[in-house]
């Protein structure tokens, strides 16, 4: 599936599988290059680390959804 990357601008084949299995998961594979998704892991991990996020917590996971859309330029579709 070809697509042009929202962080980057590249455009290129889509990674193959969503990287996770949900909407969210999906609607990244259609606007993020595989390369743009390993970096935002790499961030993610340091994000982690760096703020302790215990994504057990909701609230958690919110703020780091929020992270990554901020950092692939992938506005929320819809209101939370
Ligand atoms: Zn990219």
């Amino acid at each position: 599936m070809p697509i042009t990357c929202s962080r980057c601008g590249s455009a290129g084949e889509a990674m193959p599988q969503p990287p996770m299995p949900t909407a969210l998961g999906a609607e990244i594979q259609r606007n993020v290059c595989p390369a743009c998704w390993q970096e935002w892991q790499r961030t993610q991990v340091m994000l982690i680390n760096e703020y302790r996020l215990n994504l057990v917590d909701p609230e958690a996971r919110k703020a780091l959804e929020r992270q990554m859309r901020a950092f692939l330029n992938v506005p929320a579709t819809r209101p939370e």
